[in-house]
């Protein structure tokens, strides 16, 4: 890119002991866009903003901010701020005095402090709010105030440890439209941490994809819900079916016994490879020629579609979002378009 990331990291390592949690970790943010790191517990999402927040000192690597490497600032020097899991507010304190909080220690007038606290109340919508103590709030009002507290100090770079897990899932789903909201009107960088891919699809620009200390994949949600690079990423992000295959030649790929044109190239003739299908691009059909023949299991009426369970002749499960319920029992044929079958390198 021509403009300088506002984030990066370069081969950024970080050891405890003998145990290595951050393997060569390549990241690049630009200024003004959401991004989300996505992986289960303990893949290192918490590390990685501890690092750039500047709480923990890198085994190795880059840690750059705006272009300077921050690997010696200190934490309370670097131009990012962090919204922790747990919120960390002051319970003896009111709303306004947690928002002032950083202010008053960076000893901005009185009168700057009054407007800068009313200005980050009114971005999280707790105008009125500014009296009450914290724990007369809801958790969804505590995370605003927790937000209020990191934009007022206007960093470039907000980090956000996974804050919306402690809500539960209407409020959940309200904060990640308010979220995305809010990032837009600040126009400053997010970096934000889940272990729940559909929140990671709906609010990002772009998603690292963690596991094991190792940045899987990096791409935006579309990009990474269709063309997962490893059985990780597929597994991990939405539904699939993931069965073994074998590249003929390009474009052309055969699993359970079948060939089919496909949109993918590039690999080695007989190369072995995983083939990936959504739920939602397969249909059940009549058994024929050239279908995949599967034995239904069980089906539920999901209201927009049928959820089937079947079970092709090696006993892969296959999971169906089929527009029409299968016949009782007995095989049918999978139907699909090629154009949605995905092939991946195996191993
Ligand atoms: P996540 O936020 O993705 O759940 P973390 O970044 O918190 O994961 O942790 C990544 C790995 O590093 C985990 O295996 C965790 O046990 C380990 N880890 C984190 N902090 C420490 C520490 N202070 N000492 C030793 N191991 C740690
Ligand atoms: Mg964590």
């Amino acid at each position: 890119a021509l403009t300088t990331p506002i984030v990066e990291l370069r081969h950024v390592f970080k050891n405890y002991g003998d145990t290595t949690v951050l393997k060569d970790i390549d990241i690049s943010l630009e200024a003004g866009k959401f991004y989300t790191l996505l992986g289960p517990s303990g893949s290192g999402k918490t590390t990685i903003l501890r690092a750039i927040a500047g709480f923990l000192s890198v085994s190795g690597g880059d840690v750059m901010i705006a272009g300077q490497r921050v690997n010696d600032i200190p934490a309370n020097q670097r131009d990012v701020n962090t919204v922790f899991q747990d919120y960390a507010l002051f319970p003896h304190m009111d709303v306004f005095d947690n928002v002032a909080y950083g202010l008053r220690i960076r000893k901005v007038d009185k009168a700057a402090i009054m407007t800068r606290v009313q200005d980050a109340l009114h971005m999280v919508r707790l105008d009125n709010l500014g009296d009450r103590m914290i724990g007369e709030l809801s958790g969804g009002q505590q995370q605003r105030v927790a937000i209020a507290r990191a934009i007022v100090l206007e960093p470039k770079v907000l980090l956000l440890d996974e804050p919306l897990s402690a809500l539960d899932a209407k409020l959940r789903q309200d904060m990640q439209y308010e979220l995305r909201e809010l990032q837009q009107r600040l126009g400053i960088t997010f970096l934000f941490v889940t272990h729940d891919q559909e929140e990671a699809l709906a609010l990002s620009d772009e998603i690292f994809v963690m596991n094991d200390g190792q940045v899987q994949q990096s791409g935006t949600p579309v990009d990474i819900y269709d063309e997962p690079i490893n059985h990780f990423v597929a597994d991990f992000i939405g539904q699939s079916n993931i069965v073994r295959g074998r590249m003929i030649a390009d474009y052309q790929v055969q699993f359970n016994g079948k060939t089919f044109e496909c949109a993918d190239a590039g690999m080695r003739p007989n190369e072995a490879v995983e083939v990936v299908l959504r739920p939602e691009d397969l249909d059940i059909t009549a058994l024929a020629q050239g279908k995949v023949a599967v034995r239904v299991d069980t089906q539920l009426f999901r209201g927009d579609y049928y959820e089937i369970v079947a079970y092709d002749d090696a006993d892969n499960e296959w999971l169906i979002h089929s527009t029409n319920p299968a016949p009782e029992k007995g095989l049918v044929g999978l139907y699909f378009d090629p154009e949605d079958i995905h092939v991946m390198r195996f191993g």
